[in-house]
């Protein structure tokens, strides 16, 4: 070995130690990196698995994406089906005032794009992009935007995550990948909570007539009376039960029976305001809840029920059946003027509308036969 190679030998280990450490370093820079993206997904996934409240989702989404991705600007917007129209749900940086009109079409602007295509839209220089239309009222002409179309698994666009940054070519591949793993679990997160919206509104539900049922007008009920005494609030109760009933399933059978049930269901629901709860307690029996209605405009309501389905003509094609009248006995009670308590109120409408049976039926009753009365 010569004397020059026994002076390179050193600085060739030098260099190749020096270079390892280069490399060891970007290494560990990498895997720090997807260390916190698995970390957030994990937060995420932790975070969203157990939101089965839509709100409470939105917020879990936004607030993961805040810390995580470093935007200025996000929105999480869901498709409205009967409107076709894409919703702000959950955003960041953006004016109260402008979310209200922020919507737009499935298929319009950036997000519409996205919402239509199902695809994926990078644009790392908004500035460079002609007619770009984020939303109604948005200022943003400059920076980087990323729109990310949120799937089902089944491959059904649903919605769209949407984040801007202000500088341009501010998107990595690493935020891009990042964020389509997030946009993948949002997706899950919202059709889990979509389908327990739709089991707990279904449980909701009566089968027969689809009005609320039994236990969820229990459950209102009690929430309203303890909110009127609360705020001093007016409320009224009527409970209602169809005459002869009996008659009616002997003469035309059970089934004809079902569809009166049905029918009267659908007349009253006509008949009432949004804010009352209409429910279907049991056999032929309904209640009505009426919100911020005193005794005599739910008097009023009452009469107007029972005339209309006096005068309807529910066997209007079929003559043979123009004997089987059908008319309805209601009876009422009101908070506070009656009692301050659910099940005092419930006894009461129940006794006024047994009296009203008694009285002939086919009429409206609040009245409370004396010797009943101290028992509600
Ligand atoms: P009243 O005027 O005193 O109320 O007489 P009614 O015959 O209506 O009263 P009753 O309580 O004796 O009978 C109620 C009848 O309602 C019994 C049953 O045949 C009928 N009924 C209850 N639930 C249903 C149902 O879901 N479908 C059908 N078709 N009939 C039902
Ligand atoms: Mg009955
Ligand atoms: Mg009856």
């Amino acid at each position: 070995m010569s004397e020059q190679e026994r002076n390179q030998q050193p600085q060739d280990e030098l260099k190749r130690l020096r270079e390892e450490k280069d490399r060891l370093a970007e290494a560990n820079q990498r895997l720090n990196e997807q260390m916190f993206e698995l970390y957030t997904l994990y937060n995420i996934s932790k975070k969203l698995a157990w939101s089965l409240e839509l709100g409470e989702l939105f917020n879990g989404v936004m607030n993961v994406i805040g810390e995580s991705l470093k935007v200025d600007e996000y929105c999480l917007m869901l498709i409205d089906e009967p409107s076709r129209q894409l919703l702000i749900r959950a955003s960041h940086g953006i004016r109260e005032d402008l979310l209200l009109n922020a919507n737009v079409s499935v298929g319009v602007g950036v997000s519409g794009k996205v919402a239509q295509s199902g695809e994926i839209l990078h644009l790392p220089d908004i500035s460079q992009v002609r007619d770009f239309f984020y939303y109604q009222g948005s200022n943003i002409t400059q920076g980087s935007f990323l729109g990310v179309p949120l799937k089902l698994r089944n491959g059904k666009v649903i919605g769209v995550l949407n984040a801007h940054k202000p500088a341009p070519h501010a998107f990595s591949e690493n935020d891009i990948r990042f964020f389509l793993a997030v946009a993948e679990h949002v997706a899950v997160a919202v059709e889990h909570a979509l389908a327990f919206q739709q089991t707990k509104e279904l449980s909701n539900r009566d089968e027969l007539t689809n009005l609320y049922n039994r236990r969820y007008f229990f459950e209102r009920f009690e929430k309203e009376v303890e909110r009127a005494k609360r705020y001093e609030r007016i409320l009224s109760l009527i409970m209602i039960d169809i005459d002869h009933f009996k008659n009616y399933n002997d003469s035309f059978g059970h089934l004809m029976g079902d569809a009166l049930l049905q029918k009267l269901a659908q007349i009253m629901e006509q008949n009432l305001r949004k804010a009352d709860v209409l429910a279907r307690y049991g056999g032929e029996e309904f209640f009505i809840l009426l919100p911020e209605t005193d005794k005599e405009q739910a008097r009023q309501v009452a009469e107007k029920l029972r005339r209309t389905v006096e005068e309807y003509d529910f066997h209007a094609d079929r003559t043979e059946l123009q004997k089987g009248k059908v008319t309805i006995t209601l009876g009422l009670a009101s908070l506070p003027r009656d009692a301050l308590e659910a099940l005092s109120l419930l006894d009461l409408a129940d006794k006024a509308l047994y009296f009203g049976k008694a009285q002939g039926r086919n009429r409206v009753s609040d009245e409370v036969p004396e010797e009943k009365r101290g028992q509600a």
